[in-house]
């Protein structure tokens, strides 16, 4: 504990909006318990963290802020491109990114040195941050921003290579010893693990699935009932010190709070509310495939004459990829005209809580993003899977196939940022099923009653509330 006798705990996000607003959201949760809490954060980011904890009103302790810089000059990449995956101009600088992030180390030791905080919360990304943070005697706690059932793939997957012994790349395997009979093929699985390169990013995430253990533990944007066997298989069979404190967007209770995660968004949140409230229960589909993604114009295009086929009512929110140097235009003659009272489209930044917890939203088109799952779950929305790259592919199997509260759309491979293609006629099949009849309102019925428990878990006397207060607990007892 600090120097004056109390725990006190710093939290690092990696700098993505994916990662960010899940971490602020789970500082502000051990801020409601009187946690001592501080972000840590580069310059660009800043204003945008400070903005979000303002206008959310911790209730609790208030949450500071420190800002740390990347050494310069030998950093990499230009400030405003390496301080948010997302402003990252071309996929060629993704690694260079990775790799950027890792100078944040020297200014971050400097910081824990002169600090001295109890504990450091780190983002996977960033597995150098535990002997950072050894170096001082400080407990490095490991911020996972996905599913158990994704940590335990990825671990077995390690231990057993199975996608080595099949002969062909869209054959399927089964990943061994991981409960619920999980299949995918070597094209679904991340880049790294199916290529075995010796490049930056493959030496990083090994160094991610070592640091699992080396780490004081391990914290799990999850709740323990919507995964519980993988859950246990984490803790009981790979032997990892986990606490499972989510969804943590739950901790945003007032509406203000929940239009304010993340960016600003491009359309006036009232408007956003006025339109969902003249469309009828379960009425609207909500399309979108997070902060990372950008589509090609052809995607997009596919993307709308789905929907439109598909005849339900939709808020769509676009990302284009700015690469290409296809001028033509995404959206079909005459789309925008057709479906001007049926559809909502919101180019760049959705309030995203805001949408998924409105009564008119009755199913998710999604690339399985954690979060964006998560909320989905917490907002008892079925969901169309359309996972693009990342770990979705494991959340996808979560979804359609053990907790059967989603379709798949049918992607076969797992591409960085744009994801496979998928014709509209794949799209509009799938919206129907989620949509309409009985097999539509049984998924509708299952997701409600997790949704329910989500909201149980979080409260007093619920899993990730008592998660949370054994966490602190522990902390405390460590006593330095
Ligand atoms: N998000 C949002 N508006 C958007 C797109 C995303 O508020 O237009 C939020 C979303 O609610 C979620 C996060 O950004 O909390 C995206 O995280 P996720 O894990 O789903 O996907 P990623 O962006 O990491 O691929």
């Amino acid at each position: 504990n600090n120097e004056n006798g109390e725990l006190e705990i710093f939290f690092l996000p990696f700098m993505a909006h994916g990662h960010m607003i899940p971490i602020t959201d789970m500082a502000k949760l051990f801020a409601a318990r009187g946690v001592k809490t501080t972000m840590i954060t580069t310059p660009l980011n800043a204003p945008l963290l400070s903005k979000t904890i303002q206008r959310t009103k911790p209730v609790g302790r208030e949450i500071n802020i420190k800002v740390i810089e990347f050494p310069r000059p030998n950093s990499g990449l230009p400030p405003q491109w390496c301080e948010n995956l997302d402003s990252v101009p071309s996929q060629d600088l993704f690694m260079a990114f990775f790799e950027t992030t890792s100078h944040l180390r020297e200014p971050l030791e400097d910081l824990l040195g002169e600090h001295r905080p109890s504990c450091l919360v780190a983002d996977m990304f960033f597995p150098w941050a535990t002997e950072a943070a050894a170096k001082f005697g400080i407990p490095r706690l490991v911020f996972y921003v996905t599913s158990v059932i994704s940590l335990c793939a990825w671990q077995c997957l390690k231990l057993y290579e199975p996608h080595k012994r099949v002969s062909s790349d869209f054959e399927p395997f089964l990943i061994p010893d991981l409960p619920g009979e999980i299949r995918l093929t070597r094209m679904q699985i991340p880049e790294f693990v199916r290529q075995n390169a010796n490049n930056y990013m493959t030496q990083l995430l090994e160094k991610v699935i070592e640091s699992e253990f080396k780490s004081y533990g391990v914290v799990v944007n999850t709740f323990y009932e919507l995964e519980a066997d993988y859950a246990e298989h984490y803790r009981k069979v790979l032997g990892i010190k986990a606490w499972y404190l989510g969804p943590v967007s739950l901790c945003n209770k007032d509406p203000e709070e929940k239009y304010h995660r993340g960016k600003e968004a491009s359309i006036n949140e009232l408007d956003c509310l006025k339109w969902l409230d003249s469309k009828k229960p379960n009425s609207v589909v909500y399309v979108s495939f997070g902060s990372v993604a950008k589509f090609t114009a052809s995607q997009l295009t596919e993307i709308a004459l789905g929907l439109e086929a598909s005849g339900h009512q939709f808020i769509w929110v676009v990302r284009r990829n700015k690469e290409e140097n296809d001028k033509k235009d995404w959206v079909p003659e005459g789309f925008e005209q057709r479906v001007e009272d049926k559809g909502l489209i919101i180019r760049d930044w959705a309030p995203q809580m805001l949408i998924l917890e409105h009564e008119a939203v009755g199913g998710f088109v999604t690339h399985c993003g954690w979060n964006s799952t998560l909320e989905a779950v917490s907002s008892g929305v079925p969901m169309v899977t359309w996972p693009i790259s990342a770990e979705q592919f494991f959340n996808e199997k979560l979804v359609t196939q053990i907790l059967k509260i989603g379709v798949g759309v049918g992607v076969r491979k797992w591409v960085r940022f744009v994801g496979d293609r998928v014709e509209s006629k794949a799209l509009e099949k799938a919206v129907r099923r989620v949509m309409e009849g009985e097999e539509a309102e049984e998924m509708r019925s299952r997701i409600r009653r997790l949704a329910q428990m989500a909201k149980s878990a979080v409260e007093e006397g619920g899993s990730s509330y008592c998660e949370l207060s054994a966490l602190i607990k522990k902390l405390s007892s460590l006593g330095f």
